[in-house]
């Protein structure tokens, strides 16, 4: 804001216009009629000649649009009527007649000249008007023109100072008070120039000070009353202006609240809803309730992460060290805003972050051409990254002990002589020589499938690991065999009951917990709502439809979240004896397996019981374990009704004005050991999050059917709020639920354009429709009153929080519904997944899975390789596999990016699969696939950060081994690759973007990063190759999802530490890109007008692979480290629409900054609307030139 004043001080006070003419010069042969007038005007020296030329210059400005009057202007006018004006108010008395002249025909001319104000203050015409206002306010006559006059001085805010300080503000005051309808076009004018004049803090300090809070709410409250033919809007509309404008400061919300102004403005407000014409009084009062309504606290004990990871160091200054090093009462909220009221700066405290989101936008782009060309030098010794030779095994391989069949072949290979089951002693014939673009022959190669070594790594490995994936499941355990089932305050039973499934590593967690080492727990059979518990059987019995949550595992030492060493169990009430047996209710587990050939819930839990989460915890998500069928139905995005945000702030207001209405019920809370606690009376729902992705802190029951989420910040961050996953039970049909997460940081979101949550049900599932659909209603967020200190949020600008809130009627009852975010993808899942893909394997595909490395939470992390088996066993086509060009993928370094999984999941299916485009795919590449770059921060919920509580994709610029091993290691692989010559053509890192429609892609350009920069003198000398545009453009044509109009391919400089930007830059690849897929929907192509689902997710992943074999079409296979000037004659890019289009310029690779003005009057049809925000106008043109 300051900058945007300064540089229209700039502009009034300092720009040169041409010198204006003395009256003789005017007179000269040339001069335009209207510089004779002005001319005789200026040296007119009696006053009735004076008004005589008022007179013909009032009737020749009133003709016409307002042209004469730019030429008035510009030949100084203004400058010979305030020249006048102060000669003629040195006369006594003046001259009343000509003071009401000088005055109308201003008024006429202010609007028009840009520096009148300036002028005005100059000439020392502000005294003269004000003091004839005060002498003359019984004369309407005379007073109008010089109230029309003021207002236009006050629309200088430096005018409005110098005005408040001749009491301007005390004199408008008399005029607008007390109550009545006289004169009501003088009054408007008046409380416009007083609106004018309280943007200025002094001023609205003055106001306060001189308690005129009070009267303007008094008068406000009058003419609500009074005016019930709502012929006067305007004076209401320019009160409540009035009020909006003292409220900016402090003081003034502080003598709003003690004048009772939330009440007498909720009241009115309500009384007004009903009338559409009078919304703009509504929105107004809107506004200035949701301001004053007093700051509070998130109803939180901190708001550090209630989960907590020790890391193995922490670095001193890092983001960790400095959250558990904040004084105590950081997270304390005051109201601090504006407190500085020397400033002037009177900024629109509403908007403030997004002033400084503009200004960081010109900001963010690279100009340091040093930091833009490549840096290749390799910081690390060959000897170092000789370890990583290991994962490339498909670079050396020579298929002696192979019997490979040509693809052709309908013979199929057994299994086991695929690569992945390859014994050591098969390797070890006489090797054939084959040319390799690796420098050394490999020695003494390790077992790809190696297994074994799962456990046995403990601590935080620096080296990657060398041992594989286990992938073929366990021996099958029944996961929810009842006859595990023991309860907990049986300890005996307990240790009894708990059989390891998984050797050593359960051990070892019952040494460290000895006491959680519960087997499974259950509920009692029947709760006080009828529920029974789960059970699974063979064959589906009946239609009891009874599902009890939750859905817990066997065999699996638990931890339940938050316990000072309690167990779980203890919080159900689960207080009566149950044994085995009893009447187990049954529970249908949908037949998918035709629908979901990649799911196998069995196969499910195997997997969850190898993930380490840091709560421990022990519950499966009925969705995951279900698994997720695409509806067939589409889902349009949703419409935003009238007045919705409206109707939901004008709820949250009413808690301030009937508190005694308010429950506030606390009905889970992760902070307190024996979550849930709700003592179940039918009278609140059942919240529960304690399984793998799962993310709620906190509900607390507002009103009967209302409640208040708070999320869990990522573990060891006290922020990123944003991903949710929790389950919610106890519900009654018929009614409808109001939630809000009141602590999402976003300052804006897809949920107010179209986006809607997504909801699973348990009853739904097992009627035979397991799936995620989007769901609620009433859906809007908007900033609420919850805020955090600038301390507690690191520095960071945005004090506020904000509420998603959506409404929802169930339509079962004793139904178990989840509600996400986006649609989950766990770990788990992943896991499942690989080891379903080995199934799709035939003798054609080369597919080895290894671990790369183990994370910070102790869990694998998986690296794909696939590509095509070599033809045969001749030197020809060895050599053809060996140097097949690698195309390297990854996804998910942003936990709450789940559709980047969805994406993935495309991929890696397309890739396995039987099409003739796959085969020849995998005969073009080599693929190399990290399909979860941060498998920690999906277990464990977190938005964005891994366990080191920091975002990973900004480290990749120096990775710490210990702190972010998956990067560093991923990160080692690469630069191996660069070593031996064998960098990828592709790299792709697949992210999700929460508010922008359409998938599209970031990619990395020199010239268009100059370009954008405007260092113009240099950019014509600047090579490049515009290859890096072939793949988007290519996927623009294929992929319906696709926008190549969001795409970008600048470098910014906060981005230089992001994968893209590193893999570009370091390792040199030219087609290093991000592809970012939308949480929302489309808004061109096929699927516009509707949300996007797994189905077009996973689509657009096996459009990935289609592109890529169009690539390779494209550029050729002569060598694939030379040659690629094709691209450039297959796609040429015109330089000029490249520089000339903004859309190629997005501020943020993960979340741009999002130039839709906040919501805040999103309803209004208010026409006299000044624009809330000065940036309004502009956000809207660059709203209009972004995509979305
Ligand atoms: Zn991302």
């Amino acid at each position: 804001m300051e900058y945007r004043y300064s540089r229209r001080y700039y502009r009034s006070e300092f720009s040169v216009d041409p010198p204006e003419k003395s009256g003789r010069e005017i007179m000269s042969k040339g001069s335009s009629g209207m510089e004779v007038i002005l001319a005789s005007l200026e040296n007119c020296r009696d006053v009735q000649t004076t008004l005589n030329i008022l007179y013909i210059l009032t009737e020749l400005l009133s003709v016409g649009r307002g042209h004469r009057v730019e030429v008035f202007v510009s030949k100084g006018g203004t400058g010979i009527l305030f020249q006048i004006l102060i000669a003629a108010s040195k006369e006594s008395p003046p001259s009343m007649e000509l003071m009401l002249h000088l005055h109308s025909l201003l008024a006429k001319v202010g609007p028009k000249d840009r520096r009148f104000g300036m002028k005005a203050r100059l000439s020392g015409a502000l005294n003269v008007t004000v003091s004839l206002i005060r002498q003359n306010l019984q004369n309407t006559k005379l007073l109008l023109p010089c109230l029309h006059v003021l207002r236009v001085y006050s629309s200088n805010l430096v005018n409005a100072m110098s005005l408040g300080k001749i009491e301007g503000v005390e004199l408008m005051f008399k005029i607008i008070g007390p109550y009545s309808k006289k004169n009501t076009t003088l009054l408007k004018v008046a409380l416009d120039a007083l609106g004018a004049l309280l943007k200025s803090k002094t001023n609205a300090r003055r106001a306060v000070d001189g308690g005129y809070v009070a009267v303007l709410l008094s008068l406000y409250q009058d003419w609500h009353r009074n005016d019930t033919r709502c012929r006067h809007i305007l004076i209401r509309k320019g009160l409540l202006v009035c009020l909006r404008n003292i409220t900016n400061i402090k003081l003034g919300r502080k003598a709003f609240i003690d004048a009772d102004g939330m009440r007498i403005l909720h009241n009115s407000s309500t009384e007004c809803l009903p009338v559409r014409t009078l919304d703009p009084l509504v929105n107004t009062s809107s506004l200035i309730m949701r301001k004053c309504f007093p700051k509070n606290r998130l109803p939180l004990p901190t708001m550090k992460s209630a989960f907590q990871f020790q890391l193995p160091h922490i670095p001193a200054g890092g983001p960790v060290a400095q959250l558990y090093s904040h004084p105590p009462g950081v997270d304390d909220v005051v109201d601090d805003s504006d407190d500085n009221e020397e400033a002037e700066a009177d900024t629109d405290t509403e908007n403030d972050e997004d002033e400084k989101d503009n200004y960081m936008l010109n900001d963010d782009i690279e100009t340091d051409l040093n930091k833009l060309y490549p840096k290749r030098s390799l910081c690390r010794p060959f000897e170092e990254l000789k370890v990583y030779e290991r994962f490339f095994l498909e670079l050396s391989e020579d298929f002696q002990g192979y019997t490979l069949k040509g693809p052709k072949s309908t013979n199929s290979m057994p299994l086991s002589a695929s690569p992945s089951s390859l014994s050591a002693s098969a390797r070890s014939s006489r090797p054939v020589t084959v040319p390799t673009a690796q420098t050394q022959p490999p020695n003494d190669i390790p077992t790809p499938r190696s297994q074994g070594d799962c456990n046995s790594t403990k601590g935080h490995e620096t080296r990657p690991s060398s041992s594989a994936l286990k992938l073929t499941p366990s021996p099958p355990v029944t996961p929810l065999d009842l006859d595990n089932i023991h309860l907990s305050k049986d300890k005996d039973k307990k240790e009894e009951a708990s059989s390891p499934p998984d050797g050593d590593k359960v051990i070892e967690k019952e040494l460290v917990s000895p006491f959680e080492c519960v087997s499974l727990e259950e509920k009692e059979d029947l709760n006080a709502d009828g529920s029974e518990r789960v059970r699974r059987e063979g064959s589906p019995i009946n239609a009891t439809r009874h599902i009890q949550s939750p859905l817990l595992l066997g065999g699996i030492p638990t931890l339940r979240v938050g316990s000072g060493g309690s167990n779980f169990g203890s919080d159900c009430g689960s207080e009566g004896a149950d044994e085995e047996g009893g009447e187990g209710a049954v529970l249908e587990v949908p037949d998918t397996a035709r629908l979901l050939p990649l799911h196998n819930p069995d196969l499910y839990v195997e997997m969850v019981k190898e993930t380490c989460s840091v709560p421990r915890y022990a519950e499966v998500a009925y969705p995951d374990y279900f698994g997720h069928v695409a509806p067939t139905f589409k889902e349009p995005l949703l419409e935003r009704l009238y007045g919705v945000q409206r109707s939901k702030i004008f709820q949250d207001i009413e808690r301030l004005i009937h508190p005694n209405d308010i429950l506030d019920k606390v009905v889970y809370d992760l902070d307190i050991p024996n979550c849930p606690l709700v003592k179940d009376e039918g009278e609140s729902l059942k919240f529960n999050s304690q399984f793998e992705s799962g993310n709620l802190r906190k509900a607390i029951q507002a009103r009967k059917y209302e409640y208040d989420l708070v999320l869990n910040a990522d573990i060891n961050s006290n922020h990123y709020h944003q991903w949710f996953y929790f389950e919610v039970s106890g519900m009654r049909v018929g009614v409808t639920y109001r939630f809000n997460i009141i602590n999402c940081e976003k300052s804006n979101s897809q949920f107010n354009y179209g986006m809607q949550v997504l909801m699973y049900s348990v009853q739904e599932a097992i009627s035979g429709r397991p799936c995620w659909v989007r769901t609620g209603t009433d859906i809007c967020y908007y900033k609420n009153y919850f805020a955090r200190s600038s301390i507690a949020a690191g520095g960071q600008k945005g004090k506020s929080y904000y509420t998603l809130t959506f409404s929802m009627s169930f339509s079962h009852k004793d139904d178990v519904c989840y509600f996400a975010y986006h649609y989950p993808y766990t770990f788990s899942t992943l896991k499942m997944h690989l080891s379903k893909l080995e199934d799709l394997r035939t003798p054609q595909i080369y597919l080895r899975q290894d671990v790369l490395c183990e994370t910070l939470g102790g869990n694998h992390c998986p690296l794909l390789t696939i590509t095509a088996m070599p033809e045969s066993k001749s030197s020809n086509h060895i050599y053809q596999f060996r140097n097949r060009p690698l195309i390297f993928l990854s996804a998910r370094v942003h936990p709450g990016e789940t559709n980047a999984s969805w994406v993935m999941k495309g991929t890696l299916e397309f890739l396995m699969g039987t099409s003739t485009l796959a085969a020849s795919l995998r005969e073009a590449y080599i693929f190399k696939i990290v399909p979860m770059l941060n498998p920690d921060g999906v277990i464990n919920g977190n938005h964005r950060c891994s366990l080191s509580g920091e975002d990973l994709n900004r480290q990749w610029q120096n990775p710490n081994p210990e702190l972010h091993p998956t990067i560093y290691h991923t990160k080692s692989l690469l630069q191996y690759l660069a070593h031996i010559q064998r960098a990828p053509l592709v790299f792709c890192d697949y992210h999700g973007h929460s508010r922008k429609k359409n998938v599209f892609m970031y990619g990395c350009s020199l010239k268009e990063t100059v370009w954008q920069s405007n260092i113009s003198a240099t950019s014509s000398d600047l090579q490049e190759d515009l290859g890096y545009r072939t793949l988007p453009k290519i996927l623009s044509e294929i992929a319906p999802a696709f926008s190549m109009a969001s795409s970008s391919f600048v470098v910014e400089r906060s981005k230089e530490s992001t994968a893209r930007v590193v893999v570009w830059r370091e390792i040199g690849v030219q087609r290093s890109y991000t592809m970012e897929s939308t949480l929302c929907g489309c808004d061109q192509g096929k699927y516009k007008g509707f949300q996007i689902g797994t189905r077009e997710l996973e689509e657009m992943g096996a459009q990935f692979c289609v592109a890529l074999l169009r690539l390779k079409r494209l550029i050729g296979f002569r060598n694939h480290q030379h040659g690629w000037d094709l691209d450039n004659d297959v796609i040429a890019i015109p330089a000029k629409t490249v520089s000339s289009s903004p859309s190629t310029y997005v501020m943020e690779e993960d979340e741009p900054s999002f130039l839709e003005a906040i919501d805040y009057s999103a309803e209004s049809n208010d026409e006299d609307a000044e624009p809330e925000n000065e940036l309004a106008d502009e956000a809207q043109e660059n709203l209009d030139q972004l995509s979305d």
